[in-house]
């Protein structure tokens, strides 16, 4: 299908009049000319990710980034809002520093995770332990005692911080396989020691924060140079840190050849209470059908390792841009123009869920959602979204694109509708037409996403650009369409395994308080 519908659309454009009629729309020229000449995606890049900062549901930095946001539109004469949905457990980051204290000197590169315990600004200084090789779960409740005061390296060694595309360049196959075979048994060799405890790699933290663990040592590697994930603790009592790689194991090592490591943490993070959670939308009100909406779609929120520089500060400036652009050469669309700026999509597409809830009005409405999230790289590929009809009306649209960004991208229609993933998938579940601008992953799920190293150096501002301008002629087709486009549903295909239809997705309802319950 892929493949078919790129042939067509390639004769597509070789006809004359198409060409025509793409070089003769005054205001596709108009937005390119816009975006081109006047770019503020830099701007906007550096006071978002440089100045805000990472942007977690709960945060002040998230309630920051709205305002900023809010300003930001009001200052292009774009009428904007934070709309409250929900609340969650607020907690902002304080100063973390680690050092090794103890045979030597030095500084460690780590953060705290989100959501638990800090420290005092003096820190907690104590040794180090790793798990020993357990007999059985009684086994682990007689050591557990030793953890008291100390803390737990609670994730296994890696045996090498190369990443594979490294090992494949430069390592003998032989010496690949043997590092490949090294690394598979000391995963399974930690995962089946934590098994004999009794607990799971979950479960087994509460008991050490029982046991008087001073805190707990972690490390989510990202299979990259010097990259690991971050996300959120699960300690309720005890701070807990994840360390790169590189410090990880070698306080690993110095653990386990008697070495005795001491260390020393400082994590100043306060909890703040409840808080409210909120999405930011600002619109464009329609001439003609103002009933109608095309919205343009990016969750706002971040992980906090890195400055969520490509999840999603690159939908996010993608999507402000290409407003600010509409705003200044399209200020009279036919239908509303409106961009949502959700929050929470990280825990669970909370924002757009929550506005997909409360304003059936909206929904009802859509003539079409374009929804970027998966990074900083042009936009590759498109899926109709298991709408029918929806090869009549996005091929259309994209017709208006210039060439030099259609063409590098590939479409598959109907497709079929998503079951998560990002906001979109709201909109989907409801049955307003819904699409994924899909990037190309510049490293994306090794290196940036979720990572510590989700940074502002790692914008391609050339593909943020190239999405700019697909989305603000995306809209503007989309707006401008005569027809209301197709929201009829393919028949869902049969489930291969069970022998049963697939079900449409349906609408979930968000955390409306997240991390509010004490469980
Ligand atoms: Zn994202």
């Amino acid at each position: 299908m892929k493949k078919l519908f790129r042939v067509s659309f390639t004769l597509l454009l070789l006809t004359p009049a198409m060409f025509f009629a793409q070089d003769s729309d005054p205001v596709v020229d108009a937005i390119v000319k816009e975006a081109n000449e006047n770019s503020q995606l830099k701007p906007l890049a550096h006071e978002l990710m440089d100045v805000v900062g990472p942007r977690l549901v709960g945060t002040p930095q998230m309630k920051t980034a709205g305002e900023w946001a809010v300003a930001k539109y009001e200052s292009w004469g774009i009428p904007a809002e934070m709309e409250n949905y929900g609340e969650w457990r607020g907690w902002e980051r304080g100063i973390t520093h680690i050092d090794m204290l103890e045979p030597r000197v030095q500084t460690l590169r780590g953060t705290q995770l989100a959501w638990n315990p800090g420290t005092s600004d003096k820190g907690i200084t104590a040794n180090l332990i790793t798990f020993p090789k357990f007999k059985d779960s009684l086994d682990f409740v007689k050591w557990l005692p030793e953890v008291k005061g100390k803390f737990v390296l609670i994730e296994k060694q890696e045996p090498t911080g190369r990443p594979d595309y490294n090992w494949e360049e430069f390592a003998t196959e032989e010496s690949f396989a043997k590092m490949k075979e090294e690394r598979q048994k000391l995963s399974d060799d930690f995962t089946a020691n934590i098994r004999t405890t009794g607990y799971n790699s979950r479960t087994i933290i509460e008991a050490l924060e029982n046991a008087g663990a001073a805190g707990i040592v972690d490390s989510n590697w990202s299979r990259g140079f010097g990259v690991n994930k971050i996300f959120s603790a699960r300690t309720k009592k005890i701070p807990t840190v994840d360390l790169e790689l590189e410090d990880y194991t070698m306080l690993y090592r110095l653990v386990e050849s008697g070495n005795n490591p001491k260390i020393k943490i400082v994590a100043t993070s306060k909890e703040l209470g409840a808080v409210p959670t909120f999405n930011t939308i600002a619109q464009i009100k329609g001439t003609e059908k103002p009933d109608e909406y095309v919205i343009l779609s990016a969750h706002f929120d971040s992980w906090d390792g890195g400055t969520g520089a490509t999840d999603n500060g690159t939908g996010t400036l993608v999507m402000m841009e290409a407003m600010r652009i509409l705003k200044k050469v399209y200020p009279n669309p036919k239908r509303t123009i409106l961009v949502g700026h959700w929050g929470s999509e990280e825990q669970g597409l909370n924002g757009s869920r929550a506005y997909v809830e409360d304003h059936p009005e909206v929904v009802k409405g859509v003539q079409a959602v374009f929804n970027q999230d998966n990074g900083t790289g042009r936009v590759v590929r498109m899926s109709g979204g298991g709408f029918l009809q929806s090869y009549d009306y996005l091929s259309n649209w994209l017709s208006a694109v210039p060439e030099d960004i259609t063409q590098h991208i590939e479409t598959s229609f109907p497709g079929t509708p998503a079951r998560g993933g990002s906001d979109y998938a709201s909109f989907q579940a409801a049955g307003a037409p819904a699409f994924s601008l899909s990037s190309l992953n510049w490293s994306y799920w090794d290196y940036t996403w979720h990572t510590n190293r989700d940074t502002y150096d790692k914008i391609i501002f050339d593909d943020v650009q190239n999405n700019a301008i697909l989305t603000a002629v995306l809209a503007y087709m989309a707006s401008e369409d005569p027809e209301r486009a197709s929201a009829e549903k393919i028949k869902m295909p049969i489930n291969k395994r069970t022998g049963e239809q697939r079900e449409w997705p349906t609408p979930r309802s968000p955390e409306r308080e997240g991390m509010m319950k004490q469980e």
